[in-house]
């Protein structure tokens, strides 16, 4: 009960901190710190998303470089894949406050601004316009209540693109290639951690914990206990590696990252409903049931079948020429860093 009152406080209430009745409630809840692990419910626990790092790596086709193969990176990246839950710890509050709203997004509201724009800080301009335009929705429409989860997976896989590119000019040189192995291994552990959250229905509406819509007509649950049972307890007791392989897809490698990764998450939130409708039979309580677990394992594969994709796909695209600056019409994320500025 307390882990799932504090999933739902570090996700919905990052400004309410100044409320005194909620200033009140913290001070109970330091209190308790002593006494409250780490919370796990924050994607798919820490099994769910080490088995997608890992059988992702382990299923990288034969293109990718050979160091990317070896058993000592796939346990890398398999490590990697709870990462961002490590940082949520009570212990660097600042750090926790600021990732938290990468691993989700609620499409019930980021809808409202229509088309979402491919830029972090466009998709933040729009949505603070739209708390204007839709002042009774003002506090729902907080960029950091509704989410940023396409955004930190596009940012992640260009970081691994930009460390892949510097490893084929490297090796191009002759020069030593192990310190940028070690960021490219980071960068793609890091990834599968955000492309598994995105494959979870319930980080990509508002409903994540419990049906919150008024409207309520086939009785979903309600409790705020959905979430962890799901990802965690349920994944925990009962899917094995061997249940998900056999439903990772053929290797696919996307052409554009931002429109494959949008398809993905929304066919994620097309399944929101299915899973409260296994929840309501029982599907993930105990052993739950064959369609709960089969339902369970297909977004665990797909999650490793997008993972293995967008790392080849990072590699791929790194071959090809980066684009000219022109002015004045190119874009300014094209222009050359200035020499010497140590930007
Ligand atoms: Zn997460």
């Amino acid at each position: 009960m307390a882990v799932t009152r504090y999933f739902r406080m570090s996700r919905y209430t990052p400004r309410m901190k100044r409320n005194a009745s909620a200033r009140l409630r913290r001070l109970a809840a330091l209190a308790l710190l002593p006494l409250l692990p780490v919370p796990s419910c924050f994607g798919w626990g820490s099994t769910g998303h080490s088995m997608i790092n890992r059988l992702a790596a382990e299923s990288l086709p034969g293109d990718v470089p050979a160091f990317l193969k070896t058993p000592d990176a796939i346990n890398e990246i398999e490590y990697l894949g709870p990462e961002p839950d490590r940082w949520r710890s009570l212990a660097e509050p600042e750090l926790n406050a600021v990732q938290a709203p990468d691993h989700f997004i609620d499409f019930e509201y980021a809808d409202i601004i229509g088309t979402l724009p491919r830029r972090r800080y466009e998709y933040i301009a729009a949505l603070t316009a739209a708390e204007i335009t839709h002042p009774d929705k003002a506090r729902e429409l907080q960029p950091s209540r509704v989410g940023f989860q396409p955004y930190i997976t596009n940012e992640v896989w260009e970081r691994l693109k930009s460390a892949m590119r510097d490893y084929r000019e490297l090796t191009a040189k002759h020069a030593d290639t192990r310190p940028v192995e070690a960021a490219i291994l980071f960068y793609a552990g890091w990834l599968g951690h955000y492309v598994g959250d995105g494959s979870q229905p319930l980080h990509v509406s508002i409903n994540y914990n419990g049906w919150v819509l008024k409207e309520n007509p086939n009785g979903y649950t309600a409790e705020h206990t959905i979430h962890a049972k799901f990802e965690t307890t349920f994944v925990d007791a009962n899917l094995k590696p061997t249940d998900v392989q056999p439903l990772i897809s053929p290797v696919h490698p996307v052409s554009d990252e931002w429109d494959a990764y949008m398809a993905y998450l929304r066919h994620s939130q097309s399944l929101v409903e299915q899973l409260y409708q296994l929840d309501k039979q029982k599907g993930f309580d105990g052993a739950g049931t064959p369609e709960g677990k089969q339902f369970t394992a297909e977004r665990l594969a797909a999650g490793v079948s997008m993972l293995r994709d967008l790392i080849d796909s990072a590699w791929i695209e790194s071959a090809k020429p980066v684009p000219q600056w022109h002015e004045p019409s190119g874009e300014p994320s094209a222009a050359p860093a200035k020499s010497g500025s140590g930007l």
